[in-house]
C-alpha cells in the first residue's frame, strides 16, 4: 500500500475533471487527478459538438489544435424529410477534436500545478469516524491510499465514487439515452458548416439523429434514444445503420473510421451534489441537456462553480456540506432552472408522433426554436391555440 496525501482529488480527467483541477492548481491547492483510462480522451465518447459560449465560460478560446470545424448553425429534418435551418446569429459553435481537446486541458492543469496520474482507477472514499478523507486507488496493481481534503467526483455517467461515498447517483431508464456513433468519411453532404439533425420516431425514438461535420466529407454520425427503447430489442446501432441504409445520397461511398458508444444522463442533475468533503460535477452529476444531451459545457461550468467553492473552502478549513452548498446553490440558481425547463420541454417532446412533427416542421420559425433551445416555450400554448389546436391538449399537459 502506497500513501499519499493532497488537499483536493479530482477522480475523472474528462472535461470536467480537468476544468476543475486547473482551477484549483491555479489557485495554490494541492491537487491530484486519478483518471482510470491509460489515455486521456481515448476512445472518445461524444459527437464533438460544443458552443463558443460553453468555451468562455470557463476562459478557453477556441485553438486551431482541436478546434476542428467551425460551425454556423443547424439543419432540423421532420420525419418525412422537411427542413428547417436556424443559425446562430453572431455566435459560433465548434465540432471539435475531443481526445485532442481533453489533453489540452489536461495539460493547462498540470502547468498550473496540478499532478495526474493515468491508469489509476479509484475504487472507493475512504471514511475515518464517518467523515470523508480521501479515496482508495489502483495504479498499475498498486493500491494507493491517498488522503484529502477535499475529493471532486468528476468520474462520468459510471460513477462509483459519489455511489461510494453514499450518493443516489443511480441513471433511471426514463432519464438515460442510448447513444451509438460512427465517425464517418466518404460522406457527400451538403452545408458542411451545420449540424444535421433527424427527428422522427422511425428513425430515432424519443432522440434523434444526428451528423456533425469534421470536414467537408467527414462527420460524427450518430443516435441517441431513450435507453428504455434501446433494451427492447431495438437497438441504437439498428435504428441509426437503418437511417444510413435509407441515405444512400450522403452515404453511398462512406465508411466507418470510429464506433462510440455510451450512455447519457439526461435527467439534468442528481439532489444533492455535495456532502461532506465532496461534490460531484459533470456527467457524474446527470449535468447534460436534457434536450441534446450535450454535456461538455455544462460539465466545465458545473467543475468551474464547484472548484472555486473548493478553494475557498479549503482556505477557510470548513470542507463542511454546508460550506460546499455554495457550489450547488449557484449552480441550481443559474443553469439548474433552464435545465428544469428543458426537462418539460423534453416530457412534452417524447410524446409526439411524426404527424406532430411534421405540424411542427410547418408553423415553427427559427425564432421560435431558439427559443425553445433555451428552455422558452410558453409561447408554444398561443402558437398552437392559432395554428395547431390539436397539439394544445397536449402541451397544456406537459409544459404549464
Ligand atoms: C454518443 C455521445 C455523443 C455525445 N455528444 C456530445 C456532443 O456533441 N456535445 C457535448 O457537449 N456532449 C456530448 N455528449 C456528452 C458528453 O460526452 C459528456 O456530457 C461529457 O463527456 C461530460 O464530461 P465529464 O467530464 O463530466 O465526464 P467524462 O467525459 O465521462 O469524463 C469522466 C472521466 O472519468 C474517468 N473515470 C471514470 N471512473 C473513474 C474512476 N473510478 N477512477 C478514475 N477515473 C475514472 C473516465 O475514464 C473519464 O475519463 C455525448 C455523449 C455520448 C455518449
Amino acid at each position: 500500500m502506497i500513501d499519499l496525501e493532497y488537499d483536493a482529488i479530482v477522480v475523472g480527467a474528462g472535461p470536467a475533471g480537468s476544468i476543475a483541477a486547473r482551477i484549483l492548481a491555479e489557485n495554490d491547492i494541492k491537487t491530484l487527478v486519478v483518471e482510470k483510462k491509460q489515455e486521456i480522451g481515448t476512445p472518445k465518447r461524444c459527437a464533438e459538438g460544443i458552443n463558443i459560449d460553453g468555451l468562455e465560460k470557463v476562459g478557453l478560446k477556441p485553438d486551431p489544435v482541436w478546434a476542428r470545424r467551425e460551425i454556423k448553425g443547424a439543419v432540423l429534418y421532420s420525419p418525412h424529410g422537411k427542413s428547417l435551418e436556424m443559425f446562430l446569429d453572431k455566435k459560433r459553435g465548434y465540432v471539435i477534436e475531443r481526445k485532442i481537446f481533453e489533453k489540452y486541458l489536461a495539460r493547462d492543469a498540470i502547468r498550473a500545478g496540478a499532478r495526474y496520474m493515468v491508469k489509476t482507477l479509484a475504487t472507493e472514499v475512504i471514511k475515518e469516524d464517518g467523515k470523508i478523507s480521501g479515496i482508495n486507488a489502483v495504479h498499475m496493481g498498486k493500491k494507493l491510499r491517498i488522503k484529502s481534503k477535499l475529493i471532486i467526483a468528476a468520474d462520468g455517467v459510471d460513477s462509483k465514487i459519489a455511489k461510494s461515498a453514499g450518493l443516489n447517483t443511480k441513471n433511471p431508464l426514463t432519464d438515460y439515452h442510448s447513444g451509438f456513433q460512427y465517425e464517418m468519411v466518404g460522406l457527400n453532404l451538403k452545408n458542411t458548416d451545420l449540424l444535421h439533425i433527424y427527428f422522427g420516431n422511425e428513425i430515432a425514438p424519443k432522440g434523434y439523429v444526428w451528423i456533425f461535420p469534421k470536414d467537408d466529407d467527414t462527420a460524427n454520425v450518430g443516435i441517441g434514444i431513450l435507453g428504455r427503447l434501446s433494451d427492447k430489442g431495438n437497438k441504437a446501432k439498428d435504428y441509426l445503420d437503418r437511417f444510413i441504409e435509407n441515405h444512400p445520397q450522403i452515404f453511398k461511398n462512406a465508411s466507418a473510421i470510429e464506433i462510440n458508444a455510451g450512455g447519457i444522463p439526461v435527467g439534468s442533475s442528481i439532489d444533492p451534489l455535495v456532502m461532506d468533503g465532496l461534490m460531484v460535477v459533470g456527467d457524474a452529476a446527470h449535468q447534460v441537456n436534457p434536450i441534446h444531451g450535450g454535456g461538455m459545457a455544462l460539465a466545465m461550468n458545473a467543475a468551474k462553480i464547484s472548484a472555486e467553492v473548493g478553494v475557498k473552502a479549503i482556505k477557510e478549513g470548513d470542507l463542511s456540506k454546508k460550506r460546499l452548498y455554495e457550489y450547488e446553490k449557484i449552480w441550481r440558481e443559474t443553469e439548474g432552472v433552464k435545465m428544469q425547463k428543458l426537462l418539460k420541454l423534453r416530457s412534452f417532446l417524447e410524446k409526439l408522433k411524426d404527424k406532430d412533427f411534421e405540424s411542427l416542421a410547418d408553423i415553427l420559425t427559427e425564432e421560435d426554436i431558439i427559443k425553445l433551445t433555451k428552455g422558452k416555450y410558453r409561447f408554444l400554448l398561443k402558437l398552437f391555440m392559432k395554428k395547431a389546436p390539436k397539439m394544445l391538449p397536449l402541451a397544456r399537459k406537459f409544459l404549464t
